[in-house]
C-alpha cells in the first residue's frame, strides 16, 4: 500500500519545542514579550516601516483592519468569489455586505473591470486577495480606489516572503493582512498579523485586538494591564499568545529554506507537467513568490473523477476554492462566469515543505495517468 501523500502540513518540530519550553518556564502563555519580539522580527524581516500587529488568526487581522478603516453595517466591499471563506466572513462581521466579484482567468486575481461595473453609492472598500501568492494586478486595483474614495484592505494570507516587483510583499502597502494558521508559508499554530502604515488605523487595531482597552497592548509586553480600562470602541479577543508567537519566531528564522523548497515544488510541477495537453497552469511567476498552494485547471468533465481516483491512491488534494456567490449565506442574483468555471476545473496539488521529491514524483506520474 502506498504511503499517504497529504495536501499540506505543518513543518514544526525540535525548534520549535525549544521555543515553547521557553515560554513555559517563564511562566506566561498570554500576549506578553513573545509577541512584541514576534512583532519587530516580522517588521525587519520584511523590511518595512509599517506597524506590524499580531493577532490570533487572519481572519481577526481582516475583520480589524476593516473596523479600523471604518467599514461598518450596510457598507459594500468588493472581493473576488474566489477566495478562502474567511475574506467573507471577516466583511460580514462588520456588518457590511461582501459584494461578489468576478476573476480574471489567467492568475484568478480580481477582475477589476468587473468590479468596477459593481460599485455603487454603498460601495466603501475592495479587498483584494493575493490568490496563489501573487499580487499581479495590485495597482489597477489601487487606481480604482483612488477614483472612487475606496478604501483598500489586502488579503495576504498566501503570499508571505513573495517577492514583488515594488518590494516583498508587506514591505510598502497600506494595509495588508497575513495568516499564520497551520498550514500556510510560516505558522504560529494559529495567527496572524495586520500591517498598516497609518498610525491612527494601528492604534485602532492594537485596542481593538485586546476587548477596545486604550493603551492595553504596551502594558502586556511590560507584564501588565489595565485594572480601570479606558474604552472608546468596538474590540475583540484577538490577540496573539506568547506560545505562538514563539512558534512564529521559530518559523521565521528558518523560513528562507522553506521558501526556497516551496518554490523548488512548484517549478517541478511546472516542468513535469507542462507535456500534458490537459492541464493548464496559472500564470504566476514562481521564481517570485513564495507559493503556498500549487493549483491547476483541468477539464471540467473529467475533474471529480481525478481527484477521487488520486484519492484513492492515497494522494490528497484540494479545491482553492468553490466560489462564495455560490453558498447561501453569501449568494449572488449574478453569474459570475469565469469564477464559475473555474470553479469546476481548479484541482491543488500537494505542496507542502515535508514533501519529498519521490512523493511528488508518484503525485506527477498517477496524475498523468489519469488525465
Ligand atoms: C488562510 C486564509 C485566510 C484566513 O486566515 P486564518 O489564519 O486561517 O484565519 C484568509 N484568506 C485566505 C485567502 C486564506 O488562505
Amino acid at each position: 500500500m502506498n504511503e499517504f501523500i497529504r495536501l499540506s502540513c505543518s513543518d514544526v518540530g525540535i525548534p520549535e519545542i525549544i521555543q515553547i519550553s521557553s515560554v513555559i518556564e517563564d511562566g506566561y502563555l498570554g500576549m506578553g514579550s513573545y509577541v512584541e519580539k514576534f512583532e519587530s522580527s516580522l517588521q525587519s524581516f520584511l523590511s518595512t516601516d509599517s506597524y506590524v500587529i499580531a493577532v490570533n488568526s487572519g481572519t481577526a487581522a481582516l475583520h480589524l483592519a476593516l473596523q479600523a478603516s471604518g467599514i461598518g453595517p450596510g457598507d459594500e466591499v468588493l472581493v473576488p468569489s474566489i477566495t478562502y471563506l474567511a475574506t467573507y466572513q471577516a466583511i460580514s462581521a462588520c456588518g457590511a455586505i461582501p459584494v461578489s466579484c468576478d476573476v480574471r482567468q489567467d492568475n484568478i486575481f480580481l477582475d477589476v473591470t468587473d468590479a468596477e461595473n459593481r460599485i455603487t453609492p454603498r460601495t466603501k472598500g475592495i479587498l483584494p486577495v493575493h490568490y496563489g501568492s501573487s499580487n499581479d494586478g495590485i495597482c489597477s486595483v489601487h487606481e480604482l480606489a483612488s477614483s472612487y474614495d475606496l478604501t483598500v484592505v489586502e488579503d495576504a494570507a498566501h503570499s508571505f516572503g513573495s517577492a514583488t516587483s515594488t518590494g516583498i510583499v508587506g514591505s510598502t502597502e497600506q494595509l495588508l493582512c497575513f495568516s499564520f494558521d497551520g498550514i500556510k508559508n510560516i505558522t504560529c499554530g494559529e495567527g496572524g498579523a495586520v500591517l498598516v502604515k497609518s498610525q491612527i488605523l494601528a492604534n485602532h487595531i492594537k485596542d481593538a485586538r485586546l476587548l477596545g482597552v486604550s493603551g492595553d497592548s504596551a502594558k502586556r509586553f511590560q507584564n501588565s494591564r489595565s485594572w480601570k480600562p479606558d474604552v472608546n470602541i468596538q474590540g475583540w479577543r484577538y490577540h496573539m499568545s506568547n506560545i505562538f508567537a514563539a512558534i512564529g519566531l521559530s518559523q521565521l528564522s528558518s523560513c528562507t529554506t522553506r521558501f526556497d523548497k516551496r518554490r523548488l515544488i512548484a517549478l517541478r510541477y511546472l516542468d513535469q507537467l507542462k507535456s500534458s495537453n490537459s492541464i493548464q497552469f496559472l500564470d504566476l511567476d514562481y521564481n517570485m513568490i513564495v507559493p503556498h498552494i500549487f493549483p491547476i485547471l483541468l477539464p471540467e468533465h473529467i475533474r471529480d473523477e481525478v481527484r477521487s481516483k488520486l484519492a484513492e491512491k492515497g494522494i490528497q488534494t484540494g479545491i482553492h476554492y468553490y466560489p462564495n456567490h455560490l453558498l447561501a449565506k453569501y449568494r449572488s442574483p449574478y453569474c459570475l462566469p469565469v469564477a464559475e468555471s473555474l470553479g469546476r476545473r481548479l484541482l491543488s496539488l500537494p505542496l507542502h515543505t515535508l514533501l519529498s521529491e519521490s512523493q511528488q514524483y508518484r503525485v506527477v506520474e498517477t496524475l498523468k495517468s489519469l488525465v
